[in-house]
């Protein structure tokens, strides 16, 4: 910081407080969505609105976060990952060979009128 002689400067309260601080991509609150565009502006890619941080600040980012349209979007998000848990996620060929592998199995043991206990014993069964 240079706080030479030559320059008298009237220190504003948003001269160190409003510019895009890099700490906030850090923040747990906003390191997920926020993105810095500039010293002055802020992005949330998620919604993929700018917002200023000129005047406000982390207010503008707070603002932001606390946003009906923000708050939809995080929602959208967590509903749409408790859905893909439900959703097969390794390869399906190999799945499918799996389960067709084991059908197979049962089908010969059925069809050979193998009970179950010999299944075991013979270890096709497990
Ligand atoms: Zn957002």
């Amino acid at each position: 910081m240079s706080s030479g002689p030559s320059k008298p400067k009237i220190r504003k309260k948003e001269d160190y407080v409003s510019h895009f601080q890099d700490a906030w991509l850090e923040n747990v609150e906003y390191k997920n969505w926020l993105i810095k565009i500039n010293e002055e502006t802020g992005k949330c890619k998620l919604c993929w609105v700018t917002f200023i941080t000129k005047h406000d600040g982390e207010k503008a980012v707070k603002a932001h976060m606390n946003s009906k349209k923000h708050k939809r979007m995080i929602q959208n998000i967590n509903s749409n990952q408790v859905l893909t848990t439900f959703l097969p996620q390794e390869n399906l060929a190999e799945n499918f060979k799996v389960a067709i592998a084991e059908m197979s199995q049962i089908y010969y043991n059925v069809s050979h009128h193998h009970s179950y206990l010999s299944m075991i014993v013979h270890g096709l069964w497990n």
